[in-house]
């Protein structure tokens, strides 16, 4: 048996017992990951996988296998974008007016899905400056700004601050942030704005993903506790281009 597979049946049954009447989706984080560690996991009967560059969406993902749904989640520029419309099925990671814009304007020659191409917003709920992200209180102005496009904002995506030193008061801290945070989601939802239904919270990682669950996450990001340590050399840092 291949440690992935054992893993990822843990992980899907862990998340049921964490909410049984309505589990979170499992996304696996591949980035650092080579095809064969990927394949391992679509063969466990995973379909929905998140990469956090676009270079590395075009070296791996270029024969994206029937079935398979592939998120950017890592910061987005400009340059790189009309790739990433074109490898993606999502991209998770919007939070500039600029890239809205820059989006826009190329979906204006590509043949767009029903509904609009879909986004998330990207949170950066502990206010770090050292991330991407829209700030908490951006969010609702970011998103009733929008209006009628070719983009369908279908949720927020959290990224949280790392667990450091495992205290309690940390522990506190990012568990008050995740409620915070999905607070602020069911509150952009309850607007109703109809280009934004926001079904999606995008929030977790290996080290906090049952917390996030407890918090109401409809989606987990996981890459360590899939694959294991990612090899050295790897994308390891969330953001990157
Ligand atoms: C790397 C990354 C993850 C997964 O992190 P793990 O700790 O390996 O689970 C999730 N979300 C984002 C945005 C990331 O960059």
């Amino acid at each position: 048996m291949s440690g992935i597979a054992d893993r990822i049946a843990a992980l899907q049954a862990r998340l049921v017992a964490l909410r049984p009447e309505r589990p979170p989706r499992l996304m696996a984080v591949s980035k650092g990951q080579p095809w064969s560690a990927i394949a391992e996991a679509l063969a466990a009967g995973l379909t929905l996988f998140g990469e956090n560059r676009v270079q590395e969406v075009r070296e791996k993902w270029g024969q994206r296998p029937e079935g398979t749904e592939l998120h950017l989640i890592g910061h987005l520029q400009r340059n790189k974008a009309a790739w990433a419309l074109r490898l993606c099925q999502a991209i998770d990671s919007v939070d500039s007016e600029r890239l809205v814009a820059a989006l826009e304007r190329l979906l204006t020659t590509m043949a767009t899905p029903p509904g609009g191409y879909p986004v998330m917003v990207e949170v950066n709920p502990g206010r770090e400056p050292q991330k991407t992200g829209l700030w908490p209180e951006a969010v609702p102005p970011f998103l009733a700004a929008r209006g009628e496009g070719r983009l369908r904002y279908v949720g927020l995506m959290a990224v949280l601050p790392r667990p450091a030193d495992g205290s309690q008061a940390e522990a506190a801290k990012i568990r008050r942030l995740m409620q915070e945070t999905a607070d602020l989601w069911r509150m952009c939802r309850s607007e109703g704005w109809p280009w934004a239904p926001l079904p999606e919270l995008s929030m977790g990682m290996s080290g906090d993903y049952e917390w996030a669950v407890e918090a109401g996450a409809t989606m987990v990001r996981l890459g360590e506790a899939i694959f294991g340590p990612r090899p050295a050399g790897g994308a390891d840092s969330p953001g990157g281009a």
